[in-house]
């Protein structure tokens, strides 16, 4: 079948009403949730046998989150999908006014590599409960859990409900030509971009979810034991291979020496100086993005760590001293390298900080509430945390996404369901009454009547 076919009959399946109800989303949301349950082994196999991600990791970051979000949406969809009352105007008066969350239609998930089961699940799950059909489009470069996903989805799901289509850049490219009704894409600002254009010709709605360089902003009163610690696993996670893992760490000079030792510490009490790959520790996903971190370790000046092996794609936690202005801190990192950076004043950091391109995450270690505010209402972020990382994202009360080059919508909880749902206003009149007032002819009178009424 060509893509456009594969395209059209899941658009024909959307008419036919395959997933309008809420009894069949709740069932195909279930069917899902057995998919993950029953196969939750196998599909952190594939991670691992992918980028050696550890199982533990593999579990708490794929598998549970992908079950925890589809009992949200299991707990909620009837209540979502149920239309809202607006309400009225004098204009419009005596009337009812709702809203209806509609599904767009047929809508295309493009994933990234670097959390392949979660980033594929987590916005397909809203587009099932929001009553889509789908094109699910695994990374590339997670190729056996890309794999193993379409051979699941086979089995699991009508081809008309969820379509897996395998491939790279060119098969993408592909798929943006047809006539999807909306765009969801994970990946990087680059190919964000590309999508975005594709989607312009066609007038399609996207979501972008995109990456960036991610600040951890420690500040004169942090405890630096904790910071340093909350800091390092949100590095070491996924071997930094996390969007919203922080990449840099900004610090007063008179606290850097700490938390150098403090690293030290939280490193070699984490992995014992003994990574293992696949057991506490995940390699870096290929060769290519081996050379660009090996590039970067190179060309800085190694605080910590810095062992690496192109063999097995090893890259050590690695912290660096750096400039504002240096390479690295330039793209997004992307891998276990910590750059850390100092500051005097906190509007020069904010300066500093607004001189980037907008994060997707953004970290405050301080209990000063005039700090953490002057940060938040100052410097633009998509979401973030204080005294912690990564976790606002597990909280599916919390609009997960990114603002400026780190993206543009958001998802998680209701706010998947909303992002692959359209409002759809209706005002619905009796015949009676029907009042001549705003009918042709309009005399004189009926204006100043008007006028009066809005006076
Ligand atoms: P990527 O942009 O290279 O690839 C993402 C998807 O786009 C893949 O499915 C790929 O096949 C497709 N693609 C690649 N090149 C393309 C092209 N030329 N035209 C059309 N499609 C193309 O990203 P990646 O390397 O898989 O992921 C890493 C990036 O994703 C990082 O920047 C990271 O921060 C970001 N990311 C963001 C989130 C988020 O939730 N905001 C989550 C994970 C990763």
């Amino acid at each position: 079948m060509t893509l456009q076919q594969t395209v059209n009959q899941l658009k024909d399946s959307f008419s036919n009403g395959i997933n309008r109800t809420y009894q069949s989303r709740k069932k195909h949301l279930t069917t899902l949730r057995t998919l993950v349950v029953d196969h939750e082994k196998e599909l952190c196999d594939a991670i691992k046998a992918d980028f050696g991600k550890p199982y533990f990791e593999a579990y708490a970051t794929e598998i549970l989150t992908v079950i925890n979000e589809i009992d949200v949406h299991l707990k909620h969809l009837s209540k979502w999908m149920t239309p809202e009352n607006a309400g009225n105007t004098i204009t419009t008066f005596p009337a009812k006014s709702m809203i209806y969350k509609q599904p767009y239609g047929t809508v295309l998930i493009l994933g990234a590599w670097n959390y392949p089961v979660h980033l594929t699940l987590m916005p397909l799950i809203g587009a099932l409960s929001a009553g889509n059909t789908v094109v699910l489009k695994p990374s590339e470069l997670a190729v056996t859990t890309s794999a193993l996903l379409s051979k699941l989805f086979h089995q699991y799901f009508k081809q008309e409900l969820v379509t897996v289509v395998e491939g790279g850049a060119k098969i993408s490219q592909e798929l943006l030509n047809q006539p999807f009704d909306k765009i969801f894409f994970t990946g990087s600002t680059r190919v964000g971009k590309i999508v975005m254009k594709a989607a312009a010709e066609q007038l399609i709605p996207v979501t972008l979810e995109l990456g960036g360089k991610s600040p951890a902003i420690i500040s004169e009163d942090a405890n630096i034991s904790v910071s340093a610690k909350r800091i390092w696993w949100g590095k070491v996670m996924n071997a930094g291979q996390t969007c919203v893992a922080p990449d840099f760490v900004a610090i007063p000079e008179s606290l850097k020496k700490s938390f150098i030792t403090e690293s030290k510490k939280v490193l070699s009490d984490f992995f014992k100086n003994d990574y293992q790959i696949g057991e506490n520790y995940t390699s870096i996903i290929n060769v290519d993005h081996f050379d660009r971190l090996s590039n970067l370790i190179n060309q800085s000046k190694v605080l910590l760590g810095g062992l690496k092996n192109r063999d097995t794609l090893f890259i050590e936690p690695t912290l660096i001293e750096s400039d504002w202005d240096e390479p690295i801190m330039e793209e997004e990192i992307f891998g276990p390298l910590l750059p850390v950076v100092v500051y005097q004043k906190t509007e020069e950091l904010i300066h500093k900080l607004n001189s980037k391109s907008r994060p997707l995450a953004l970290y405050i270690f301080s209990d000063d509430q005039q700090f953490q505010d002057q940060i938040i209402q100052n410097v633009p972020f998509g979401g973030g945390c204080i005294n912690e990382t990564i976790t606002h994202l597990s909280n599916h009360h919390l609009p997960f996404g990114g603002v400026g080059n780190s993206g543009m919508g958001s998802y998680h909880g209701l706010y998947s369901f909303e992002t692959f749902s359209r409002k759809q206003s209706v005002l619905k009149k009796g015949f009676w009454p029907d009042p001549e007032f705003r009918y042709p002819p309009y005399e004189e009178s009926k204006l100043s009547w008007l006028k009066r009424l809005f006076e």
